[in-house]
């Protein structure tokens, strides 16, 4: 996989504001949000999207999903609701071309996506 700005902040070679970081995983706001609380979630190894995942990376992305739901929880989206988001190559408007989870929350969010 390429180098990305994220593999930059993975390095700490650039700023982010951190929530959460462990072994496999880190949390930090993005840089443009898009509602109140804007948190990407991301894996420390380069994987592009969910399109290059394979059976060896199940474990990483049950992790990833559980980092989701506790940056959820410690930024008080827990009982108002929030929306999880992945895109997934050019249809899907991915523009960084390595793996991370959007969590919006503390507005109301419409449905469909445009
Ligand atoms: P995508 O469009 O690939 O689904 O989402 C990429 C996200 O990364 C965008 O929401 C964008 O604002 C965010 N982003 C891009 N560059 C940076 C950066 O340098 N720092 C942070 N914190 N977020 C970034």
């Amino acid at each position: 996989m390429s180098e990305t700005v994220f593999s930059k902040i993975i390095r700490k070679e650039i700023p982010a504001k951190i929530v959460y970081e462990d072994q496999w995983a880190l949390a930090f706001e993005d840089i443009h949000p898009q509602a109140p609380v804007h948190i990407l979630v991301i894996p420390k190894t380069p994987l592009q999207s969910l399109a290059q995942a394979t059976a060896q990376d199940k474990e990483l992305l049950g992790h990833l999903q559980w980092v989701v739901a506790q940056v959820a929880q410690s930024s008080g989206l827990a009982d108002s609701g929030y929306r999880v988001v992945t895109n997934v190559g050019s249809d899907g408007g991915q523009s960084v071309p390595h793996l991370h989870y959007h969590i919006l929350g503390r507005r109301a969010l419409a449905w469909p996506p445009g």
